[in-house]
């Protein structure tokens, strides 16, 4: 085997060719560099500018603009990123962003992105370094949920998808019926996958894509804590078998997405074992936390799971997107997925690029996936497993310290308890009725985010508008959340004066 190619014999035609690649590689390097330094000085100096900032009416306009023809030149698209993109982003990689349940992207990751553009191998299949990575590292987050060898395993674009994909091999798995090619009619009833009313909303896309209609996901009442009611959910799957439906999936919440609740995991695990259920595990905010001491225990039957879904891109800091699913028996898996054309046949033992042992695309529904196994795989060789244990563990932390501040101040409320890193509370002077405190809350959040001082987000738990602080930020300090009350309490103050 050669070791380099033999030398172009050079051909006059390819004078003529016009490459996508730089004119002049020294300016482009040059302008590359450049690119790095603002990156790094804009990361630097996140404090100095409002975690959000709302976008003009003209920025609004720039982007109606029609698609140039000609080249404008890498240097002028970079210019036009500077002034119009780079001082209005969604705001979450600065350390007072608490909105939804998000991360904050770490550098390494980004330089991660970056270096898997350059070499843009298609995870699909093949035989290549990258699908290694991606093997490894679903194997990394196997043994940290603790699942068996040989379970199986994706990155996936985040958690919606890693739900579906979960629940689609919980579907074609159940009852060996053939659900595949015959249908979810070949159950003879409605298929239904039951989960508490606090599980996310990406579950009824998933149920409703898979055939079941909405009707195939059945929601069951929570405790006090938010976590599922297990005596619910035994009596309504006993319900609905005597009403001749075909129940088959229970998925727990490990850590919901309103107050971060982790359902009773064992007791479900022993439901779904003693019922013959698929039993699978929303992890996509609580998974990663095996890795957090505090909160470990609570996660503890996680391991007894068919499925899991992971977040890398939450509590784990990976930039957008990065999401995994963990599934127990490797067979149902790849059956659910693997479908070979002549133009996809390969040998995992030949020779050629179409070798290799590892074709992802058998295992989702996408063919072309991108490299993000790298950046996963480079930031946790930076900051190794136990640091990331620790940023979660700090974030928990953060979470019963805003809890302790709140419980200071008369005006300030909790609205539930803290579930993992996630503080339901609201301002409440003492002498409003609900609607009047929706609307101040309301009022008060809009205000708290359009000053850029903080960015929490909202939700509304038995009827009652709440800000919702969803810690899942390496760069918060404890000092962040003093400054939230300060301002929380100034601001409600002055909307309650105005009454
Ligand atoms: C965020 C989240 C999802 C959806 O994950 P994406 O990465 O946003 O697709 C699902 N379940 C829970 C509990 C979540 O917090």
């Amino acid at each position: 085997m050669a070791e380099s190619p033999s030398a172009l014999t050079g051909n006059p035609q390819d004078a003529q060719i016009e490459s996508l690649d730089p004119a002049n590689w020294e300016e482009m390097r040059a302008l590359a560099h450049t690119m790095i330094d603002d990156a790094f000085e804009w990361l630097q100096t996140l404090d100095d500018r409002p975690v959000w900032k709302p976008m003009p009416d003209e920025v609004k306009r720039h982007f109606e603009s029609e698609a140039p023809s000609q080249p404008q030149g890498a240097q002028a698209a970079y210019d036009d990123f500077k002034e119009n993109i780079l001082p209005y982003p969604m705001g979450n990689p600065h350390p007072r962003f608490w909105g939804w349940y998000m991360g904050a992207g770490t550098v390494t990751g980004a330089l991660s992105d970056f270096l898997g553009a350059i070499l843009n191998p298609n995870l699909g299949g093949g035989n290549h370094v990258g699908n290694y990575v991606e093997a490894q590292v679903i194997q990394w987050l196997r043994n940290m949920v603790a699942f068996p060898e040989g379970s199986s395993g994706l990155l996936t674009s985040g958690g919606s998808m890693a739900n579906f994909t979960a629940l689609t091999v919980a579907r074609n798995a159940f009852g060996n019926l053939d659900i595949r090619h015959r249908g979810v009619g070949a159950a003879g009833g409605q298929m239904v996958v039951y989960a508490s009313r606090e599980v996310h909303s990406c579950m009824i896309k998933a149920v409703e894509t898979l055939g079941l209609g909405s009707a195939g996901l059945q929601l069951v009442d929570v405790n006090p804590d938010y976590t599922i009611n297990m005596e619910a959910l035994a009596a309504q799957i006993r319900e609905d078998r005597a009403a001749g439906k075909v129940p088959f999936c229970v998925v727990a919440n490990a850590g919901t997405i309103n107050t971060g609740a982790v359902d009773d995991l064992q007791a479900i695990a022993d439901l779904c074992q003693a019922e013959d259920l698929w039993f699978h595990v929303d992890g996509a905010i609580g998974a990663v936390a095996v890795l957090a001491e505090s909160v470990r225990d609570r996660l503890s039957g996680m391991e007894r799971a068919d499925s899991i879904a992971l977040d890398l891109h939450k509590s784990m800091q990976i930039p957008f997107e990065a999401g995994a699913v963990l599934v127990r028996d490797e067979p149902s898996h790849r059956d659910t997925f693997c479908v070979m054309p002549e133009y996809l046949a390969h040998d995992k033992d030949g020779g050629g690029l179409a070798a290799g042992k590892y074709w992802f695309s058998e295992y989702g529904l996408q063919l072309t996936r991108q490299f993000r196994a790298l950046k996963v795989w480079m930031c946790v060789k930076e900051h190794g497993l136990e640091r990331f244990g620790r940023v979660i563990d700090r974030n928990v932390s953060q979470a019963h310290y805003l809890g302790e501040r709140v419980g200071e101040h008369p005006a300030l409320e909790m609205m539930a308890p803290i579930g993992m890193d996630i503080v339901c509370f609201r301002y409440n002077p003492g002498n409003m009725d609900t609607e009047a405190l929706n609307a101040l809350n309301k009022a008060l959040l809009i205000r708290l985010q359009e000053s850029g001082v903080a960015a929490p987000s909202y939700t509304t738990l038995e009827g009652r508008y709440c800000l919702r602080v969803a810690i899942s930020n390496h760069r918060s300090r404890y000092s962040d959340f003093d400054l939230l009350v300060e301002h929380v309490l100034a601001i409600g103050e002055s909307l309650a004066g105005q009454e």
